[in-house]
């Protein structure tokens, strides 16, 4: 039991650098998820942590040990660490029951017994006695992370895990992994380029953007206080608009915001999130002063997507606002909106 430190991480492969700089902490127990855009470096980190890459400069720490380093990585054998890795194939020759077995230590009953109550888990028992080919890829998914969550390791390393499952499927599985995961205090690190699903899984998230730390908190702390467009962008789709600082304030089209910390005559970004934007059909409190005009309602089930503009054609400012429920606002009416100030976010330009 022990907690997994990484100290000043950076990568390259041959000359071309994957990560730099990366430094974060998994406490016993814990699920961190690396969270960004294909090619900014999850994987690879996931491989370090893996013992399968070596840092060209910082070290990886099990409690007091060092595991990685420049010139050293303890062998992924000897790491206790489950891995679940897009590639890293089930053993094509045992059948399922077997894989899922095959890191157990104990007594053949004992193995299985333990088996069959995480293969129920993940929903794999009638394959039992099937063979990895004769199975689809995510069922094959839901094997491999039976077969790394049976061992009980101290830590699991998860690729994408949920990747080749259909949605209601994957909410199952990510529900059960996460049961799992915290009944037997197991610590993992999960990939994954889903802002919800890092947010369901993780006590803490990594944001990462080309290969460095972009944020790092809470899911609370990174979803609530954004410290750049690229995070708050990365969880779900928001308005963006630049604007000039003038006496302390930002004026936009949902009126006039305080710019703390900004100088006057500064360009800014302001983001707001689609689902921080509340939707009127008459003035109400706070609402801005100019109507909004609908230009198309979209029935979505959970929510409604509504595009809006300042003008009664397509030109003005175009917004984007996600309402729950169903709530069809008529093409061509007009709306009046609101955002609380704690969800209008203004960032230097880059
Ligand atoms: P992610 O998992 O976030 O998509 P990766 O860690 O796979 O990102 O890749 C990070 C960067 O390293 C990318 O630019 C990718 O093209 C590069 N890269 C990944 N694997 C290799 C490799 N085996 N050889 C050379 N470059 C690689
Ligand atoms: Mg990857």
């Amino acid at each position: 039991m022990s907690e997994i430190q990484f100290d000043n991480i950076t990568h390259s492969y041959e000359e071309l650098p994957s990560v730099s700089n990366i430094s974060f902490s998994v406490k016993q127990g814990e699920v961190v998820s690396l969270l960004g855009p294909s090619g900014c470096g999850k994987s690879t980190l996931l491989r370090l942590a893996a013992g399968l890459e070596k840092p060209q400069k910082g070290h990886i720490k099990q409690g007091d040990k060092v595991i990685s380093s420049p010139d050293y990585a303890l062998d992924s054998s000897k790491r206790g660490v489950g891995l679940v890795f897009q590639n890293y194939a089930l053993f094509p020759h045992l059948t399922v029951l077997d894989n899922v077995c095959y890191g157990l230590k104990g007594s053949r009953k004992q193995n299985l017994s333990i088996a069959r109550e995480v293969m129920s888990d993940f929903d794999i028992s009638q394959f039992a006695n099937s063979y990895p080919h004769e199975l689809s890829g995510g069922q094959q998914q839901r094997v491999a992370l039976a077969r790394a969550i049976c061992p009980a390791p101290n830590l699991v390393l998860l690729d994408e895990p949920f990747s080749g499952l259909d949605t209601r499927l994957r909410d199952r599985v990510r529900d059960k992994l996460l049961h799992v995961l915290r009944e037997k205090k197991i610590s993992a690190i999960m990939v994954t380029h889903d802002s919800e699903e890092a947010m369901f899984m993780s006590d803490k998230i990594v944001v990462l953007e080309r290969g460095n730390i972009a944020q790092i908190g809470s899911p609370l702390d990174v979803y609530r206080a954004p410290k750049s467009s690229f995070v708050a962008t990365f969880f779900g789709e928001a308005n963006q608009f630049s604007a000039k600082v003038e006496k302390g304030m930002v004026n936009t089209v949902l009126g006039d915001i305080q710019a703390d910390g900004f100088e006057d005559g500064q360009t800014v970004e302001v983001v707001i999130r689609n689902e921080n934007l509340n939707v009127f059909d008459a003035p109400a409190q706070d609402t801005s002063d100019v109507s909004f005009t609908v230009l198309e309602t979209h029935l979505l089930g959970s929510s409604t997507l509504i595009h809006l503009s300042d003008r009664d054609d397509d030109r003005g400012y175009h917004l984007h606002a996600r309402i729950p429920g169903l709530n069809y606002f008529e093409i061509g009416s007009k709306v009046y909106l609101s955002a609380s100030p704690n969800d209008i976010y203004i960032f230097n330009v880059a």
